[in-house]
């Protein structure tokens, strides 16, 4: 069972990844975390890569989609895999079709402004990557590694404003292209984490 989460910036997709993961026991393959893991290194790919998120800028799509294919290539699938950030572009789309078959793209559907008051609201944790939102985050520490949290270097407010523009001037045009078929369904975002949760399941397990 492979699924695809699609949603704007911090509309619960990396939280309900961690949820459904566990739940269905699927692998969680987010492209967000795979470029910050290389952008960590040192070489030319990651300093292109680390240009492009610090700018709120896409990876072109081959590029993305080749680092995607080996990264699936090397790992264990287990019951499926989770995609979350990834396809972004309707090239994307059209590629993912070539190397992996899709039984569910669940869209976590919000409204622009409770997008740009998240993305402006989230913290991560620097040790671990688990993100969090400032304003339900009294101690301000990951309640895993006890680190700071810190603000994402894309999270400003000019880059949040690019990124959530981006979201629906090219992304979209992904949930276009997917909206007519069988494994589409919308998930109502704005809710609790646990409500957006069981809404997902419910779909997962009525098919
Ligand atoms: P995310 O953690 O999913 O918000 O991704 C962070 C950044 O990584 C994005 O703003 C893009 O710069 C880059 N990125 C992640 N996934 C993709 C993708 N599928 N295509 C192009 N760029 C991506």
């Amino acid at each position: 069972m492979n699924i695809i989460l699609i949603g704007p910036p911090a509309s619960g997709k990396g939280t309900q990844s961690a949820l459904l993961e566990k739940e269905f026991d699927l692998v969680h393959v987010s492209t967000g975390d795979l470029l910050r893991n290389i952008a960590k290194q040192h070489s030319k790919l990651a300093d292109e890569i680390n240009s492009c998120i610090s700018m709120g800028k896409f990876i072109p799509d081959g590029l993305i989609t080749e680092l995607l294919k080996s990264h699936l290539s090397k790992i264990g699938k287990r019951n499926g895999i989770l995609l979350d950030g990834y396809p972004r572009t309707v090239q994307q789309a059209k590629s993912l079709k070539d190397f992996l078959q899709i039984d569910f793209v669940i869209e976590l559907k919000l409204s622009t402004e409770s997008v740009v008051g998240r993305v402006l609201d989230r913290a991560v944790c620097p040790v671990c990557g688990k993100s969090y939102l400032k304003s339900q985050t009294p101690s301000g520490e990951c309640d895993k590694c006890h680190a700071k949290l810190v603000a994402r270097s894309d999270d400003t407010e000019q880059i949040a404003k690019k990124r959530v523009e981006d979201f629906y001037n090219q992304t979209y045009p992904v949930i276009d292209y997917y909206k007519n078929s069988k494994c589409y369904h919308q998930i109502d975002g704005e809710k609790s984490p646990n409500e957006v949760f069981d809404q997902i399941c419910k779909v997962i397990r009525s098919v």
